[in-house]
């Protein structure tokens, strides 16, 4: 893979640095700014050296139009605080304005154009539609260096595209990041167990059937724990479900009998009357989710205490640990509990433990664990959990 090592002479170049600043904002604050600092050895590795630095980034889902609330202008303004230098920040992400600005760029100046997916070719699913859009991006830089390791899963035109139409490598995050996970690849410590929750059920279930041969344990949570209640035919109330994965799900039950592997399920779960931080709340045996007094309209939203200790005693003893998705809907602290638990079972690992994705990278910190507490905590959720897989990454392969 090309590195930073491969783009010769720096000074007085035009930089486009494709960064991951999704980070996320609640009522107008950034609640975690750890993908914004994990951005900062290469954005200050490319200012010394004298570059022009024009960063973009994605924030949220905007639907290939503006929408204030994704704007990165208070990402743009964390960045300039946590540099201690001047950041411009650009409302637009090509076009005149961009343009004009870039040209006024000094060397070691910082400039931060408008989220790339308000141009509906960042994500178009039509090649062409990306290409154009990348050629726009590229007009305004003479190098590339992509370090939004987030996203290097995706086939988008900021991160695929682009690389292809500039001298082009990967930064210090990207870098960082492959070490680690390069080690739970490569003959990871035993035993090895990774931790699943989070939203993403339909992206996530598919890792399992990957995961299955390679790893000891896997300990299922978040949303879709549900699923495999489903297939084991228990009821979930009114709790997250695919219905449409019952039967894959059945089946990687049966492969991992056959390969000696346990997938560990939740004994007890937290159910609530309705998704509020208000809500009335009542612990039930996994088996029985509909006999609390919410019957079937209950909603599971975190793994119960027993589930939360059973989790915790398997990871403790493991030598590999990776953790991908909040054991339940953390962000209100009624349901925080069996991530916190999980969470401080990463802590006390003695190998290595990895926690992956946005959101749970947000929560450990809203839970005030510190990251040097963890062996490493990924910027990538998605990305990592591919990476394990051994799937193609097209924002990699492009930089090889
Ligand atoms: P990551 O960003 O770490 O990859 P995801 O984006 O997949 O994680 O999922 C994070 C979200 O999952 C959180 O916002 C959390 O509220 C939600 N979540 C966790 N458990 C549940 C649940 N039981 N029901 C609904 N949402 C859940
Ligand atoms: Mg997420």
């Amino acid at each position: 893979m090309r590195t930073l090592n491969d783009l010769p002479d720096l000074r007085g170049k035009r930089v486009i640095l494709r960064c991951d600043l999704n980070v996320p904002i609640e009522d107008g604050e950034i609640s975690d700014d750890g993908r914004i600092r994990a951005s900062l050895p290469t954005i200050n590795y490319l200012t010394e050296r004298g570059a022009k630095v024009i960063i973009i980034s994605h924030l949220g889902r905007p639907d290939g139009k503006p929408e204030a609330k994704y704007s990165l202008e208070p990402v743009a303004r964390r960045l300039s605080q946590l540099l201690g230098n001047s950041v411009e920040f650009v409302p637009e992400t090509v076009g005149d304005k961009a343009n004009k600005s870039v040209s006024m760029l000094d060397e070691g100046n910082i400039l931060v154009l408008e989220n790339l997916r308000f141009n509906p070719g960042e994500t178009a699913k039509d090649s062409e539609a990306r290409e154009l859009f990348a050629g726009k991006l590229a007009e305004l830089g003479d190098y590339f260096v992509s370090d939004g390791f987030g996203v290097v899963h995706r086939k988008q035109a900021s991160v695929y595209e682009l690389a292809k139409k500039l001298p082009a490598a990967a930064g210090l995050l990207i870098e960082a990041e492959l070490k680690v996970l390069r080690r739970l690849v490569n003959d990871p410590e035993r035993p090895y167990v990774v931790v699943l929750g989070g939203s993403k059920v339909s992206d996530k279930l598919g890792v399992i059937e990957h995961l299955l041969p390679k790893v000891d344990s896997i300990l299922i949570g978040g949303g879709m724990l549900f699923t495999f209640l489903a297939a084991l035919g228990h009821k979930v109330g009114a709790s997250l479900l695919e219905q449409d994965q019952i039967e894959t799900v059945t089946g990687y039950l049966a492969k991992a009998k056959e390969l000696g592997v346990e997938i560990v399920l939740p004994v007890d779960i937290v159910m609530a009357a309705k998704f509020d931080a208000a809500s009335e709340i009542a612990i039930a045996k996994a088996n029985a989710l509909e006999e609390t007094e919410f019957g079937s309209t209950g909603l599971g939203l975190d793994i119960g205490p027993e589930s939360a200790a059973l989790f915790a005693s398997i990871i403790e003893k493991a030598r590999t640990v990776f953790w991908n998705g909040p054991m339940g809907v953390f962000e209100m602290a009624k349901f925080a509990e069996g991530t916190r638990v999980v969470a401080n079972a990463l802590t006390k690992v003695s190998g290595l433990s990895v926690v992956g994705g946005g959101d749970s990278a947000a929560a450990v910190r809203q839970l005030d664990f510190k990251d040097d507490q963890f062996g490493h905590i990924s910027t990538g959720g998605g990305a990592s959990l591919e990476y394990l897989e051994g799937k193609e990454m097209p924002g990699l392969e492009v930089l090889q």
